[in-house]
């Protein structure tokens, strides 16, 4: 055993590391002691039963398995024309087992006459005899002092470059394990683990790559998980106690008169989940901490309603209030709407996004800056460079899940403290809630207006097109509008067999079919103010069916639009496919959504299946959480998930619970982690954020 060694030391100064294999091992990113016991296994092969030559007699098992016997010989069998093979005959009595590999001549020296050898592989018959090709082996040097490495247990592969071998990196971590797992502190308090009934930190580390059975592999990974999902939990609990000790709030205390006639002028009742999250919007503002809230509303909730409410507010209080939207065709009709809404009651609101005329633009700016606009809606144009506030009171981002992190931070940037209100209808499973909004306060708005109907959703393959057509006019000349749907704008150049359709080629074919109809087209290489006309225009009903890609994905509200048809659904994930049946369905009619797809694989068909039958928002985006993981539901790259080592956010939901709960009991006690129970604690999360991030940790 080495002495002077810790986690942070070299791989290069364990015995055995020379510069070359540390250079190999550079290449997994594995440079400390600690990185290499981080390096978790892919997965595990269960070798632990080991059976005597002989017993391969009786009948061959089907899948691989360790055979154990004695070298009899072994030598090169030269055969005409073939390369040389090397042959290993095993015997414990009966029948013999031949391995056999190609050009191995470093064999001769692993195996000798007598020796007691494991064979690991799929024996087929030889005869009266049998073989294996290329067999993993391991030598039992003495009896009792077997180390059972690769054979006899459950054994961990990992995933490796081409350069390195299982055998060698396993026999590796081994050695180092057994030598230096004693370097892993406990970091946990003595009363949480007992609680929470969490294995020992060392015991976890050893029978995560060692496991001395399943049962201590899944104790070994539910402590290492719970410590993973601690430290982010911790991490986030720290922030949030920054945000509450930073600069002062802008306290909203008026306003509720201005709120209460809004609310009195919408043509519709607040649904229950709306009037809670306005309460807590008004609560949040009226406070002197500034708001840091996500509005989270299955897709129809009404939370264009929620932010209207918020965004006057903050005019009736004399701030201004900004809500960015992710396209343009949203930005835009937000505006129409909310300014129809607002201005009313004397709010003035401006619009900005790129492609604005420059005379526009300027206004839009020098309104901003001198405060005259009270209310502004736009896009990602809101946090370009240019753009002052005179005082910006409430920031919204709508659809954040379209945003990075860095895009809605930049937007909260643009004033001092003002409040900040988040909204999303893609619901996020709790899991991941936990992880990405653990440091927000939510507001769920569970429930979709009264006289909603669920939309009826059918899954249909190319031979029904005429029958849906029928259908489409059907509805069409009953004077309802609808959607059809394309993945992409062109046809493909490379002559792919299985092309999407694109939206061009179904505006060319819709139009010839439905000649009678007003057929329009959108998608995003139009211009700006093409796409504003195409919307008003479907909008004011003068256009009856619009041909789309995905631009209309998010947020577009035509209640009168009842039918929406998508073109090879298959190119889809399914909270996308929701977001798209979110735009009909919209008004008290039922709506119906038409998926065209061959299906042609399993994945795909699971997926359109589990579609057709749930309307939850909610449901599907568990479903997809499973199916796709966490990072794909979040969109965005810059989602700000953490980078994970071990733990799994779409099946370790319980042990995210667990580890918040320990988190906000911790923080609560000891808000700097100072104490001395905590300083092994603090100490690793300090390592994990510089490890992750290569930054340090932003502790409070
Ligand atoms: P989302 O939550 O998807 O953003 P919207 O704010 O676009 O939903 O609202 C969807 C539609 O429902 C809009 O036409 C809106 O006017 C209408 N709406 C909102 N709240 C209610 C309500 N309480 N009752 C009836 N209709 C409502
Ligand atoms: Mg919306």
């Amino acid at each position: 055993m080495q002495d002077n060694l810790s986690l942070k030391s070299s791989l290069q100064y364990l015995k055995g590391v020379g510069p070359q294999k540390a250079a190999v091992l550079s290449k997994l990113d594995l440079f400390t002691i600690e990185d290499l016991f981080y390096f978790f296994p892919r997965r595990y092969e269960d070798r632990t039963a080991v059976v005597g030559v002989s017993k391969l007699e009786k009948g061959l098992p089907e899948e691989k398995i360790c055979v154990r016997g004695r070298v009899e010989s072994r030598g090169f069998i030269r055969r005409r024309g073939g390369p040389a093979l090397f042959r290993v005959v095993l015997r414990d009595g009966g029948a013999a087992l031949f391995g056999t590999w190609f050009n191995q001549a470093y064999l001769t020296k692993v195996f000798m006459p007598k020796m007691e050898v494991i064979f690991y592989g799929k024996p087929e018959p030889e005869g009266k005899n049998f073989r294996m090709m290329h067999p993993e082996y391991e030598v039992i040097a003495e009896e009792g002092q077997w180390e059972r490495v690769h054979s006899g247990r459950i054994a961990p592969i990992y995933a490796l470059t081409e350069d390195l071998g299982q055998k060698g990196v396993r026999q590796f971590l081994f050695r180092q394990l057994r030598d230096h797992a004693r370097l892993f502190p406990e970091i946990l308090p003595a009363a949480v683990r007992s609680r929470r009934g969490l294995s020992d930190r060392i015991f976890s580390f050893k029978n995560i790559h060692f496991p001395e059975g399943f049962a201590e592999l899944r104790r070994a990974y539910r402590r290492l998980v719970f410590d993973e999902f601690l430290m982010i939990q911790l991490a986030i609990g720290l922030r949030r106690i920054r945000q509450r000790a930073a600069s002062p709030g802008l306290s909203h205390t008026g306003g509720a008169e201005q709120v209460k006639d809004l609310i009195g002028s919408l043509p519709f009742e607040l649904t229950a989940g709306q009037r809670s999250a306005i309460d807590d919007i008004l609560k949040d503002m009226r406070s002197d901490r500034p708001m840091n809230r996500l509005v989270q509303g299955d897709v129809g909730s009404g939370k264009t309603a929620v932010a209207a409410c918020a965004l006057l507010a903050t005019a009736a209080n004399g701030f201004q209030g900004a809500i960015m939207a992710p396209t343009e065709v949203l930005a835009q009709q937000h505006f129409l709407g909310l300014a129809s809404l607002l201005e009313p009651l004397g709010v003035r609101c401006g619009y900005l996004a790129q492609g604005m005329a420059p005379e526009e633009r300027r206004a839009t700016l020098e309104g901003l800056a001198s405060g005259q606009v009270q209310v502004i809606i736009g896009t990602h144009a809101l946090i370009q460079n240019e753009v002052r506030f005179s005082k910006l009171g409430l920031a919204v981002i709508d659809e954040q899940h379209k945003f990075g992190v860095v895009q809605r931070a930049a937007l909260k940037e643009k004033g001092g403290a003002p409040h900040f209100l988040i909204m999303t209808a893609t619901p996020i499973p709790r899991t991941l809630a936990m992880t990405l909004y653990g440091d927000m306060d939510i507001s769920v708005m569970n429930e979709l207006p009264k006289e909603r109907k669920p939309v009826r959703t059918l899954w249909v393959g190319e031979s029904r097109r005429s029958e849906i057509y029928a259908f489409l006019e059907k509805e069409l000349s009953e004077g309802r509008q609808a959607y059809v749907l394309c993945p992409r704008v062109n046809e493909s150049a490379a002559a792919s067999p299985v092309s999407a359709k694109s939206v061009l080629a179904a505006h060319r074919e819709l139009t010839r079919i439905f000649s009678h109809r007003k057929v329009g087209i959108l998608h995003g290489k139009m211009r700006s103010a093409e796409k504003q006309a195409i919307m008003r225009d479907f909008k004011s009903g003068a256009t009856e069916l619009l041909v789309s890609t995905v631009v209309i994905e998010v947020g577009v509200d035509v209640p009168n639009a009842n039918l929406m048809i998508i073109e090879n659904a298959e190119r889809f994930g399914l909270s996308q496919l929701h977001q798209l049946r979110g735009r009909v369905g919209r008004g008290s009619r039922e709506a119906t959504c038409v998926l065209f797809s061959e299906g042609d694989s399993e994945e795909t068909s699971e997926r359109l299946s589990a579609f057709e039958k749930t309307q939850s928002g909610f449901d599907i985006a568990e479903t997809d959480l499973k199916l796709r993981g966490a990072g794909e539901i979040v969109g965005s790259r810059q989602h700000g998930l953490p980078e994970l080592r071990i733990g799994d956010l779409s099946k370790d939901g319980e042990i995210m619970r667990m580890a918040r709960e320990e988190a906000v009991a911790i923080l609560e006690k000891d808000p700097k982690l100072c104490g001395s129970e905590h300083r092994a604690l603090r100490a690793a999360l300090e390592a994990r954020f510089k490890i992750a991030r290569g930054k340090p940790a932003v502790l409070a």
